[in-house]
Order: C-alpha cells, then sequence, then structure tokens
C-alpha cells in the first residue's frame, strides 16, 4: 500500500499521485488516509448509482410486460368465452327457441273478461291476449288518473278501487287472432246491452 509522502500519496485505482488533501480520512489506515482520492470513491458511487437505476428499470419493464401478456389473456379469455356463449345459443338454437315459445305461449291465455262495478253494476268490456295482465295496465292508468275511457276513470275516482271486480268471460284458444278477439269483444257487449247491462264501453 503506497503511503504518504510528502504530503502526496498514490491512488490505489488510479494510480495517480496526489497531495493527501484529494484523500478522504480514514484513522484505521497507517498514514490516516484512504487508499482511493476522493475523485476515484465519488466516481465508484456515480457508477453504483448507475447500476442501482439499470436494475430498477429492468425490473420496472418486466413488470410491465408481465401486466401487458396478463390484459391480452384476460381479453383472450373473454373473447373466447363470448364466442362460446355464441357457438352454444347457435347449436341450441332449436331447443332455445322452443323455450322462448313455450314461455310465451304460457304466459298467454286469450280472452274477453268483464271489469264490474259492484254498486252500480256498471261493467266495462274488453279482450286480451293475457287478460290478467291487462287488467293490471287498466289498474296502473286508472290509479294514475289517465285511463282513457273518462267514463270508467270517473267511476273508478268516485267509488274506489274495491268497488270494482275482474272476471275474464270467455278463454279462447292459443293461436287465435287479433281480430277474432275483437269479435268475440263486441259480440259480448252487444250481448250485455240487450240484457240491459250499463256499460262503460262507447
Ligand atoms: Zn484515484
Amino acid at each position: 500500500m503506497p503511503r504518504a509522502i510528502d504530503g502526496m500519496k498514490e491512488c490505489i485505482r488510479c494510480h495517480e499521485i496526489k497531495p493527501v488533501s484529494e484523500f478522504g480520512r480514514n484513522s484505521q489506515a497507517y498514514d490516516g488516509y484512504r487508499g482511493d482520492c476522493r475523485e476515484c470513491v465519488n466516481h465508484r458511487r456515480t457508477v453504483r448509482r448507475k447500476q442501482k437505476q439499470e436494475l430498477e428499470r429492468k425490473r420496472e419493464t418486466r413488470r410491465m410486460r408481465k401486466e401487458r401478456k396478463a390484459r391480452k389473456e384476460l381479453e383472450a379469455t373473454r373473447r373466447k368465452s363470448a364466442a362460446q356463449k355464441a357457438e352454444y345459443h347457435r347449436r341450441n338454437k332449436p331447443s332455445i327457441n322452443a323455450r322462448h315459445r313455450a314461455n310465451y305461449l304460457s304466459r298467454n291465455n286469450p280472452g274477453t273478461y268483464i271489469i264490474t262495478n259492484t254498486i252500480t253494476d256498471t261493467v266495462y268490456v274488453g279482450q286480451s291476449v293475457q287478460p290478467e295482465s291487462r287488467w293490471r295496465q287498466h289498474r296502473r292508468a286508472l290509479r294514475k288518473f289517465n285511463h282513457y275511457n273518462t267514463l270508467f276513470q270517473k267511476a273508478w275516482n268516485q267509488y274506489g278501487e274495491s268497488a270494482f271486480i275482474f272476471e275474464v268471460v270467455e278463454r279462447l284458444p292459443l293461436q287465435v287472432s287479433k281480430d277474432v278477439l275483437k269479435i268475440a269483444e263486441r259480440e259480448l257487449l252487444h250481448k250485455l246491452i240487450r240484457e240491459g247491462k250499463k256499460v262503460y264501453n262507447k
């Protein structure tokens, strides 16, 4: 190890001979100075810092690459499951359609109906492919005071909901046409009028 001579010392790294003021202190060293000069110490610190930064950058790149890959995988998985769903529907189209049709038909039970004001014995005559849900529609409109039949609405306001009863008069086949339903309704209306029944229908 080169020692300080006449205030000068050789650096163990760059091997330049520099004044001892260019060296850091080290109480453990035999001459009280570090073996490497300040410049070399600083240079090594800079190099280490850059190496650390480089390592950090590489780690970040790896992390981002991994994330991108995972995101692509997720998208592919979603595409695949959407395709499987479409394929399932394509393959099972007849049975799915049959199920939908069965549902549709089970909800439908066409027929004519009357809504009777039990106090005045006045009736509203109607027809529908779904008389029960039609009754719900009537009630919804009446409760909001916007039923298109003003006579019926007036009576509803006057006597209250509890005065009215709903009943299906005649059930017709599932596949019955709208025209046939309308004829059945008109026949029922005229029959009731002939019998002297008061009606809300105009
Ligand atoms: Zn040096």
